[in-house]
């Protein structure tokens, strides 16, 4: 097969969609466009080891650079595409430094961006988020200098840096909005236990307060407002308030879009030539509840980024497994396995203050679980819901029990 796919955006999912398509024996060119200053990095070291100060940077590169030359990838770093006309047979994109690109398919993987603070002093020096491998670099030089970290958010980002910061000796404090850690993702239990470890690893959480602004001297932060009247003295802040989908592109073109770009379970947007995949989109639940989510995690990037390719190809669909998801927080290893959305039950295992596992129900069946230093618990779920199975809920319960001897149908 022949012709030329133009891929937007050079994360997970863009590197995915490629080396999936050469894997599968696309012959015709492919082209991936991004606009960071490097070649496809893996994120997840970025809030973690990156951070952790020793002397030498981790090798976050996720292909060596000889990789795109040996499979005909052409690789434009630092360019983005500025507007894309679509015609009968393609399209042709163009790039900020005028140049142009004809293709026949485009597959969208633009990825996401943090969301801002909107309060004033947000645009203070020392107030930063983390995305790009950039922002880490910078993060990791701004944590050499700082003492009193304020993390605004209690979720992924916010946690994993708190407790690398926390690690490194830094006085920490994380500003949550809401009553509870990771709200979004996980139930009141799991929330509870990892609220607890942090506690005890020294690190401050401050729940159902909102930051109001930012105070600074010449520029640079010194203080964190928050909506109880306190000022938080802080020489370093970082936001990690959620991640917004980057649709700019897609919308130029005429996309479906709402909350992400609209693609089915094939990876297909609205139009017939164009893929997505990754942060980007929004797809069917995978519960098959009648609704479109965003599934933002690195496992989901790369298995969407194959259906894409296959879907580019015309070849039977990619089965996916089972989504997972994973967060280091100092000595907290959070593993998630399924989509827990639309749970109408929790099973709580925990085994004293070292472990825990949540198990959630919908209709008497297991969708996910939540498993936290409880590796042993994550694979037993894993392998139940690949294999379509459920777990006994009424034994769950018992710690003693191992889960893998629970597997029902
Ligand atoms: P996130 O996981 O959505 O967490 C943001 C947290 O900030 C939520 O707990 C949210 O609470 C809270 N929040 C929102 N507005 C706030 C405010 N004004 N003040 C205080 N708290 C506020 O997003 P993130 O941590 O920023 O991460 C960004 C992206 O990177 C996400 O896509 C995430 O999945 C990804 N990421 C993933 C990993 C991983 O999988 N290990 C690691 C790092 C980053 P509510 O939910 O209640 O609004």
């Amino acid at each position: 097969m022949t012709g030329q796919i133009l891929i937007a955006g050079g994360g997970e999912a863009g590197l995915s969609i490629a080396t999936t398509l050469r894997e599968a024996g696309y012959d015709g060119g492919i082209c991936i466009v991004t606009d960071e200053g490097v070649a496809p990095y893996q994120r997840p070291p970025l809030s973690k080891e990156m951070l952790h100060g020793t002397d030498e940077l981790p090798d976050v590169q996720l292909r060596a650079p000889e990789f795109f030359q040996d499979n005909n990838i052409e690789l434009l770093v630092g360019r983005s595409i500025e507007s894309v006309a679509m015609h009968d047979n393609g399209g042709t994109a163009v790039l900020d430094n005028g140049a142009e690109i004809t293709f026949d398919r485009l597959a969208v993987a633009t990825g996401s961006t943090p969301m801002q603070l909107p309060v004033p002093g947000a645009d203070l020096d020392g107030v930063v988020s983390l995305r790009t491998l950039d922002d880490a670099v910078r993060l990791r030089d701004l944590l050499d200098h700082a003492q009193r970290l304020v993390v605004v958010g209690g979720g992924f980002i916010g946690l994993e840096v708190a407790a690398t910061a926390r690690l490194r000796g830094l006085e920490v404090t994380v500003v949550q909005n809401t009553d509870r850690l990771m709200s979004r993702v996980v139930a009141e239990p799991v929330s509870a236990f990892i609220h607890t470890q942090h506690r005890a690893a020294g690190i401050d959480v401050v729940l159902n307060t909102s930051v109001t602004g930012f105070t600074g001297v010449d520029g640079r932060v010194t203080s964190t407002e928050l909506s109880d009247g306190r000022s938080l003295p802080s020489d370093l802040v970082v936001v990690g308030v959620g991640a917004r989908p980057v649709t700019a592109l897609a919308q130029q073109i005429g996309l479906s879009c709402d909350g992400g770009i609209i693609v089915d379970a094939h990876a297909q947007t609205s139009h017939p030539a164009v893929v997505a995949a990754g942060d980007c989109t929004v797809q069917p639940h995978p519960n098959a509840l009648d609704q479109l989510i965003p599934i933002e995690s690195v496992n989901n990037a790369t298995e969407q980024g194959k259906t894409a390719a296959h879907t580019l190809m015309g070849s039977p669909p990619h089965v996916r497994g089972v989504p997972w998801f994973w967060s280091n927080q100092g000595a907290t290893k959070i593993q998630i396995a399924g989509i827990s959305d639309g749970y109408d039950d929790v099973v709580v295992r925990a085994d004293g203050l070292d472990r825990l596992t949540a198990l959630y129900y919908r209709e008497g069946r297991l969708i996910a679980a939540d498993s936290v230093n409880n590796p042993r618990d994550h694979m037993a779920v894993k392998r139940a819901l690949a294999a379509d199975k459920s777990i006994d809920p009424t034994r769950a319960g018992d710690p003693s029990v191992p889960l893998k001897t629970l597997i029902t149908e």
